[in-house]
């Protein structure tokens, strides 16, 4: 279902490269986070294995299919950005509906899937609100639902958590470690913050200038990083 395989991926803006030859697998269910310092490409490699941008060579599959060339509406992939991007016009159900609307759906079965997705995330009693009316916390929940109803094969997240206060994030890391727990899909999650990499990976990924400096658990990163800049971003006593 949801495996995605980078091969010799690369990309430069202009004549700037930012992934130098990329080699990255991700099992199908895995739950992957990215770490590594600001400017290093996380969100790039996020934006490639979405196809919001295309990449300079390389292939992407997904699913064991050459998806290089998929738009990123046929990739079967929901991403969702640290600052929400939720319409403030709309109500909280036709934010979580959007997806489907634009796909065609039909209103009842848009309503099915809205109010389920609402349930799983405890939205149910803020459906008709509009997302000023909501603390940050529950944008963010409204900004996973809106990925939830599309089935994804995999969830995308640019570091979700970023724009919310300590408390909240301790909350909202549970939750998406929950939602991973529950719904089994490969999740990709990009941070800068050690604790939510050690706590919510199967596997961390660690980036430096592009490249991947180490990939592993968070036990192996942790008894065995390669190097002080492994060590640094894992907290490890090396
Ligand atoms: P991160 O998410 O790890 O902070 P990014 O993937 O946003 O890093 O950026 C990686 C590098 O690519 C940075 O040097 C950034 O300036 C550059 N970059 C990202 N997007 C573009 C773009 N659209 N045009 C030019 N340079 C870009
Ligand atoms: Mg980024």
């Amino acid at each position: 279902m949801g495996s995605i395989v980078l091969k010799q991926v690369t990309k430069s803006f202009g004549t700037t490269k930012v992934i130098p030859p990329l080699d990255l697998e991700i099992n199908d269910g895995e739950f992957v986070v990215f770490v590594g310092p600001s400017g290093c490409g996380k969100s790039t490699l996020l934006r490639l294995i979405a196809g919001l941008e295309d990449v300079s060579s390389g292939v992407i599959e997904i699913d064991g299919q050459d998806a290089t060339s998929t738009p990123p509406a046929k990739r079967r992939l929901a991403m969702v950005f640290q600052s929400y991007a939720l319409y403030p016009h709309m109500s909280v159900r036709r934010n979580i509906a959007f997806p489907l609307r634009m796909a065609g759906i039909d209103k009842a079965e848009q309503d099915r899937k809205v109010e389920a997705a609402a349930k799983v995330l405890n939205l149910t009693d803020y459906l008709e609100r509009r997302p000023g009316q909501l603390s940050g916390g529950q944008r963010q929940r409204v900004a996973i639902g809106r990925a939830i109803v599309r089935e994804p094969e995999a969830f995308l997240f640019d570091e979700p958590l970023s724009n919310l206060d300590a408390a909240l994030r301790v909350g909202m890391r549970l939750e998406i470690s929950e939602l991973h727990e529950r719904l089994k899909t490969t999740m990709i999650y990009v941070t800068h913050d050690q604790v939510e990499a050690m706590t919510m990976a199967d596997k961390i990924v660690v980036l430096r200038a592009g490249y991947i400096e180490q990939v592993g658990s968070p036990l192996d990163l942790y008894r065995s990083p390669r190097n002080l800049f492994v060590a640094g971003f894992i907290g490890s006593p090396r």
